[in-house]
């Protein structure tokens, strides 16, 4: 028994060594993400790329927590939104909030972004194409930045902005709602904008009752 104390004490040791360092190296990762999105957030505070530069008054840049698994991607700031210079506040937010806490996740776990960071005047982007096609790339910086495990992406110039192989740009929402997609290295799930003119609420809720299912696969063995 004794020569075996010494084994299990190195091996402590050393699992303790290791946890250190993985602790440590997590720390190091989340403050390098949150480093590159205020770097990123910074170039995008002046952008005058395309045409929605001319009426925002505010950039709405995404924000969360910059080490989160899920990102939710919706489409573009409104009204409340330019005002403050946040994503998903007032009606929108409390709404995301609701679809969120929906399936025990908090606001603060996730981080929310939209495809494009300034308003359209007119709260429609189908007549403002050429600054989706603009902006995306910022949207594609902050992904890479973040490398969620899953997205949930929120509208129709959502998922058609990120899923521009898997699905056609004639597809319609009750055609890929609930559907999930491979993208790079994560999932997409897609869903209805919780404040789309036609947005069932209870379809949302059961389109996104697949969540926890698809980041821990093994969560319906228990
Ligand atoms: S919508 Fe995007 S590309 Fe257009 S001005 Fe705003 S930040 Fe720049």
């Amino acid at each position: 028994m004794c020569g075996a104390l010494s084994p299990i004490g190195d091996g402590g040791l050393f699992l303790n060594v290791a946890k250190l360092y993985s602790h440590t190296y997590i720390i190091m990762e989340k403050q390098k993400q949150k480093a590159e999105l205020d770097e990123l957030k910074k170039q995008v505070s002046d952008c005058q790329q395309c045409e929605l530069s001319k009426t925002r008054k505010n950039i709405v840049f995404g924000e969360g927590n910059p080490n989160a698994d899920i990102m939710v991607i919706g489409e573009a700031p409104g009204a409340n939104e330019d005002e403050q210079g946040r994503p998903f506040v007032g009606k929108a937010g409390n709404l995301v909030t609701e679809v969120l806490e929906s399936v025990n996740l908090t606001r603060g776990e996730v981080y929310i972004s939209n495809v494009c960071k300034c308003r359209p005047p007119e709260n429609n982007l189908n007549q403002h194409q050429s600054a989706v096609d603009a902006c995306e790339a910022y949207l594609q910086k902050e992904i890479a930045i973040i490398k969620p495990k899953f997205i949930l992406a929120l509208g129709l110039t959502a998922a058609k902005s990120l899923l521009k192989k898997q699905i056609s740009q004639n597809d319609l929402m009750s055609n890929i709602h609930g559907k999930v997609f491979d993208y790079q290295d994560t999932k997409i799930l897609v869903t209805y904008h919780p404040t789309a003119r036609i947005s069932p609420l209870d379809i949302i809720l059961a389109d996104v009752r697949q969540i926890p299912e698809i980041i821990n696969p093994n969560s319906k063995e228990v």
